[in-house]
């Protein structure tokens, strides 16, 4: 079935909780009701949304929404040997914390360290979301597109899906727009994969694995994983339900290390000789630096603006605080965060949320 419906209200389709609406709003259930769609007759622009849990409308939409309600998750095959990947096929409508709480139910590891992130399977191979030390990536195994330029299907392996932080081939700005994810087959396993190395994520599952059975390794499963993930991302991170955002606002800056270098000696004047700045050294010689850092040192934290804030658990992220915030009190926060750590740190900070 395709619906359609015109003066659509987004604001439960959007994370921030922006009041916005869609000149046309068109959604389909299946990929043969994708197909009866006439692109070239939906009022343009035409965006393809899913949660809409890493955009801020900026103001209303003047041309077409349209979203996916292809809902399966199917495996494909189940490996000769317990050490084989098991092929999952999952519709891009799917709620992409509802396909990892089905694999960690079902046994099967890959996906339980990006467990509630936001949004859907369709999105998620376009965004390559991570967490926790894994990005989609690693457990895609295909991407499913219909090419609405060349009217056709594609496959796209996953080499062939230019992956990067936070970053696809299908964000392309020369491509953007033209494949709509259909359905996306994942390689997951059952043989026990934990990935534990970031952050204090092993001492965490650890604890609830004592608490659970008394430490016993062999029971450690996605499940406690899952748990676990969801336990730390509930503590540091605004609820959708109940405070709007779109989580990290800003990407992390890459700077040179001579820049880094100056930072850190301005850091240590102030904060003592043996205060560290946090960083990632990359294997080019640039450093990455947390831009929550750079936005706690500028005084953010926590800070309200209008009906906009910064999150007091996480400076990385900017809330709709009254529930009831204009976009235009979201992007002067913004503005106004991107003027101060460009004063301080003469580092530019750019969005990971797409304004549209
Ligand atoms: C509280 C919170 C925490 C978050 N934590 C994380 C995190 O830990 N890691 C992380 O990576 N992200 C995180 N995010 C960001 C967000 O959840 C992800 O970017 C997610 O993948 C967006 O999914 P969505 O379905 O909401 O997509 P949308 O925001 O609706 O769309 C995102 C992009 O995908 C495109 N798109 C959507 N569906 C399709 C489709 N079927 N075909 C083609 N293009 C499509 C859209 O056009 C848009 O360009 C968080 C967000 C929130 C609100």
């Amino acid at each position: 079935m395709i619906k359609t419906t015109y003066y659509q209200d987004l604001t439960k389709m959007n994370t921030f909780g922006m009041k916005v609406k869609a000149r046309c709003f068109v959604e389909y259930d299946s990929v043969a009701d994708l197909v009866d769609i006439e692109f070239e007759e939906l009022a343009r622009p035409v965006l393809h949304i899913g949660g809409g849990s890493n955009l801020l409308f900026t103001d209303d939409f003047k041309g077409t929404v349209l979203h996916s309600k292809i809902s399966f998750i199917e495996i494909l095959n189940e490996g000769a040997s317990p050490e084989d990947p098991v092929l999952v096929s999952v519709g891009a409508g799917v709620v992409f914390d509802d396909f990892c709480a089905w694999a960690a139910k079902e046994g099967l590891w890959g996906v339980e360290n990006l467990s509630y992130i936001p949004g859907e399977v369709g999105a998620s191979a376009v965004q390559n979301i991570g967490a926790y030390g894994v990005e989609v990536k690693d457990v895609i195994h295909s991407v499913y597109c219909y090419d609405t330029e060349e009217e056709e299907f594609v496959k796209f392996d996953v080499s062939e899906c230019g992956y990067g932080y936070r970053d696809s081939v299908f964000k392309d700005p020369e491509v953007k727009g033209r494949f709509i994810v259909t359905h996306v087959v994942f390689a997951l396993t059952r043989n026990p994969q934990p990935k534990l190395d970031y952050g204090h994520l092993k001492e965490a599952v650890e604890a609830q694995l004592e608490r659970s059975t008394g430490g016993d390794e062999k029971t450690l499963t996605p499940s406690l994983v899952r748990k676990v993930i969801i336990r730390i991302r509930k503590e540091k991170l605004p609820e959708p339900s109940v405070v709007g955002s779109a989580g990290s606002f800003f990407k992390n800056p890459v700077i040179s290390a001579e820049h880094f270098a100056q930072i850190e000696t301005a850091a240590k004047s102030e904060h003592g000789a043996d205060y560290r700045v946090p960083h990632y050294d990359l294997p080019d010689g640039t450093v990455k630096v947390p831009a929550a850092w750079m936005i706690e040192q500028c005084g953010w934290k926590g800070r309200r603006s209008g009906g906009a804030a910064v999150w007091d658990k996480q400076p990385l992220v900017i809330v709709n605080y009254t529930g009831e915030a204009y976009p235009e009190e979201i992007i002067g926060l913004e503005k106004r965060i991107i003027a101060s750590v460009k004063a301080k740190f003469s580092v530019e900070l750019h969005p990971e949320v797409e304004h549209v």
